[in-house]
């Protein structure tokens, strides 16, 4: 057993995990509505990956229309809650907001669309929307992450019979299991799939591609097959020691998180996160949150390079996380399980292939860092012996190619979209993706160009 964090109280663990951003009151929501300017060029939209109407989702809210306001968003956007929640609207709708310009505060939009859907689930997801006639044709997809539901949503309209095949025992995918509760909880993602299921889409749980079905199986059955699964476990760094007790994956952990119950989750005194993307921030303040008292973030580029994006590096470091940039580990110890990690200073050299400067070790600048457990968040990498066993697919640098205006992959029968395609993004990115490649596949069984 590693050495553990004390367990707080559940008064402790339920203010800690508490969301980080309230919902608007009415008031509070007609107010902020009432603030947007509805730009002729709407800058916000063009902005948001998704591309929502988003002055024409506020002036709904400013007029009481919050039936039409949740319609226009959720014509744009299948996974509006988790991306109201979690997008990163700093750098996309709110940071184009043209309120930055004159030094004001941008429109709250993300809490915006959160105020219209949270409405439109608790008034009972009223129908906003007619499928077209069932066209006699099927399409099978592979998870239900924000790619595949996004996708299996707009067949569902467009009249085509739609099977998601799930391989957890829960759906929703990253929203579901990736995104820290504090953000975005699970009954959030499970109402986005209630909603997608609502449109008359089918989700088996529980069944893995290539074990309880085989892909030659789903490649007869369907019409079309879009692959819309995520990625899998951190990489590693391949060092002395990496198998110790108390080093785990970062996806593994905010797994467990994801449960919500926060009691049971295994968390070290001294953590320790390597990585520092927005996957290695929510491992490092929900370690915070469970009670760790001190988390490092170790990582080899500097505060520049870093992934993280701007609100998650304030959060992290609101939080109390210690970063160490320039940093690089070279071996753990302990006596079976971690004790401390032996690290590097780094320096930056000469541009790398990616265009990034390439971090070089500085001769004899080696320190320890006591730990009691390591959370690896070093990047996902996609599952490649099951991408591999589908016939004729393309890939490159772990990702699925394809044609970027249809989605189809090299099998004209394949569509591909999420991180699977994109190495991992956000959930917004997904749920575009998913939404055009169900256009795509539409045009390619109704032999449109
Ligand atoms: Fe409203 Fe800001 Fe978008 Fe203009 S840029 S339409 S003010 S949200």
């Amino acid at each position: 057993m590693i050495n553990s964090a004390p367990k707080l109280s559940d008064k402790e663990y339920e203010e800690n995990f508490k969301e980080l951003t309230p919902p608007f009151t009415k008031n509070g929501a007609v107010a902020e509505a009432n603030r947007c300017l509805y730009c002729y060029d709407s800058p916000c939209k063009t902005a948001c990956p998704t591309h929502i109407d988003i002055p024409g989702f506020i002036k709904k809210i400013a007029t009481g229309n919050l039936k039409g306001s949740a319609k226009t968003i959720l014509e744009s956007n299948w996974i509006a809650l988790t991306c109201a929640k979690a997008c990163p609207v700093e750098d996309l709708c709110e940071g184009a907001c043209v309120y930055n310009d004159k030094d004001e505060k941008p429109i709250e939009i993300g809490r915006l669309q959160r105020y219209a859907i949270d409405n439109y689930f608790a008034s009972g997801m009223p129908k906003l929307f007619n499928s077209k006639d069932k066209n006699g044709k099927s399409v099978g997809i592979i998870g239900s992450g924000p790619a595949g539901l996004a996708c299996g949503a707009e067949l569902a309209l467009l009249g085509y019979d739609v099977q998601i095949y799930e391989g957890s025992k829960i759906p929703g995918g990253l929203s579901t299991w990736g995104i820290a509760p504090y953000k975005v909880r699970q009954e959030d993602s499970l109402k986005e799939v209630e909603l997608v299921k609502s449109l008359g889409v089918k989700i088996k749980t529980g069944i893995r591609i290539g074990e309880s079905i085989s892909i030659d199986e789903l490649l007869t059955t369907y019409d079309a097959v879009f692959i819309g699964i995520g990625l899998g476990e951190s990489s590693k760094l391949n060092i002395p020691g990496e198998n110790l007790e108390g080093i785990v994956g970062a996806l593994s952990f905010i797994e467990n998180v994801k449960k919500e119950k926060w009691n049971s989750v295994n968390v070290g005194k001294r953590v320790a996160i390597i990585g520092a993307g927005n996957t290695a921030i929510d491992a490092a303040t929900e370690a915070k949150r469970l009670g760790a008292e001190k988390v490092n973030i170790i990582y080899r580029r500097s505060e520049d390079e870093m992934p993280a994006n701007k609100f998650e590096f304030r959060l992290a470091k609101d939080d109390g996380i210690i970063f160490h940039f320039l940093t690089s580990p070279t071996e753990f110890f302990g006596n079976h399980k971690v004790e401390k990690i032996n690290c590097i200073k780094m320096r930056l050299g000469e541009k790398d292939k990616s265009g990034r400067r390439k971090p070089v070790a500085i001769k004899n600048s080696e320190f320890f860092i006591e730990t009691d457990m390591v959370i690896f968040a070093l990047g996902q990498q996609a599952n490649l012996d099951f991408l591999n066993s589908i016939p004729d697919l393309k890939i490159s640098n772990g990702c699925v190619i394809i044609d970027e205006k249809t989605y189809q992959t090299n099998n004209p029968k394949v569509f591909a979209g999420g991180d699977c395609i994109n190495g991992g993004k956000e959930t917004v990115n997904a749920a575009y993706d998913g939404k055009q490649a169900a256009h795509g596949i539409d045009n390619y069984l109704s032999n449109k160009k």
